[in-house]
């Protein structure tokens, strides 16, 4: 799995903490030098054979054309000269904002062999857009989708519930209009208050009233019958997907598959217990992968990254944090394997009240959260850990 990280954005969302930069200070052609410079330095820790690649921000689909033919004829020579290859069927993943979406720029990724578009949504309501600092319209979400569902097998659609002002009605109406759209995939996240955003700014200030908890619980739960309804496979706490059309890269995040990172900010994992983190420093990283003064600034054997060992007790807490948000929960053989006797009975022990209260499920080897355990996961994982 690999993973490439585009720091910038038009303009920042008021909710959003992810690491990204104004679009207008964007040096593309430096950027896409830097990526391909940090690939060609990291190729090997990919192992042999490639099952997704996905390109996320930050917002991908701001990347000129010419620039992102760049990027992708770069990351396919980097993998091949290394001897690395592609799975059959591997799913290459773009996010997209919709006022991107251009017929030019459908192009272009098709050629570049993208498979799998993911396009923020987020509400249909114009208001609710302008209230958390979106730049597109409810108009262009519904023109891009029509587009990139004409043009792609494997479309994917956002959507946050939960927005200050956002009524069940309006939520129903954001999930119809999605859901006619025809996408294969659908991702719902609840607004949160990030520490350092904007929104938390305004909600402090007393600008903005948080939607009360039950009622984004009552959302949640309409929603998921929705598009159960729909067809949809709830599949994972935040994803629901046609048959056929799970996120392979995001399943590999919650199967412990390991993944390069490339990019500012960019994570990486060997699936066993090392981690990486890329610096949130867009000026360090361009400076260290593409100075613009070849050997001036830069040293390029310096560590610019920070890296840690998981310990046991933080494997083990990971892989039930990650497990339980999938709907087949965790397999409790291997996690005694790995884990050892004594883990997997304070885990079960653990588990008995929520079985019982109907917040946990046990059944064919496997540990998995209800839909009434869902709306309160937290709580349920902190307690089997
Ligand atoms: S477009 Fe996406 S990454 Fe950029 S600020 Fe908005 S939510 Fe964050």
């Amino acid at each position: 799995m690999l993973y490439i990280h585009i720091p910038y954005c038009r303009r920042k969302c008021l909710y959003c903490d992810f690491f990204s930069g104004g679009a207008s200070v964007a040096c593309w052609p430096r950027l896409t030098d830097a990526l391909l410079a940090e690939l060609q330095e990291r190729v090997g820790e990919l192992p042999p054979r490639l099952e997704s690649l996905y390109i996320g921000g930050g917002t991908p689909s701001l990347m000129p054309p010419v620039e992102f033919r760049r990027l992708m004829a770069g990351v396919r020579r980097i993998v091949a000269e290394f001897r690395r290859e592609w799975a059959e069927e591997a799913e290459f993943t773009i996010e997209v904002n919709p006022e991107d979406v251009d017929e030019e720029r459908i192009r272009v990724w098709q050629e570049c062999g993208i498979s799998r578009v993911s396009v923020g949504i987020q509400t249909f309501s114009d208001p609710l857009l302008r209230h958390i600092g979106r730049t597109h319209t409810a108009d262009e979400a519904s023109g891009a989708l029509c587009r990139l569902t004409a043009s792609f097998r494997n479309v994917s659609g956002d959507l946050i519930f939960g927005l200050p002002g956002q009524d069940m009605a309006q939520l129903r109406r954001d999930v119809e209009r999605l859901i006619a759209a025809s996408p294969q995939h659908v991702s719902v996240y609840a607004l949160m208050y990030e520490e350092g955003t904007a929104l938390t700014a305004l909600r402090d200030a007393g600008r903005i009233v948080p939607t009360d908890d039950e009622i984004v619980a009552a959302q949640y739960e309409a929603l998921t019958a929705m598009l159960r309804d729909a067809g949809f496979e709830h599949y994972e706490i935040s994803n629901y997907a046609r048959p056929g059309y799970r996120s392979r890269h995001n399943s590999g995040y919650w199967t412990g598959r390991p993944y390069l990172g490339i990019g500012p900010s960019a994570h990486s994992y060997d699936g066993s217990a090392r981690r990486r983190a890329n610096p949130t420093d867009l000026f360090g990283y361009l400076d260290r992968f593409a100075p613009i003064l070849p050997g001036s600034i830069t040293d390029s054997g310096r560590v610019f990254y920070t890296e840690e060992t998981l310990s046991e007790d933080e494997r083990r807490e990971e892989r039930v944090m990650l497990s339980l948000r999938t709907a087949e929960g965790l397999c409790l053989e291997s996690y005694g394997v790995d884990f050892g006797a004594d883990a997997l009975m304070t885990l079960l022990r653990n588990a008995g009240p929520h079985i019982v209260a109907g917040r946990l499920q046990r059944a064919a080897g496997r540990l998995a959260l209800t839909q009434s355990g869902i709306l309160v996961a937290d709580c349920v994982i902190v307690d089997l850990i």
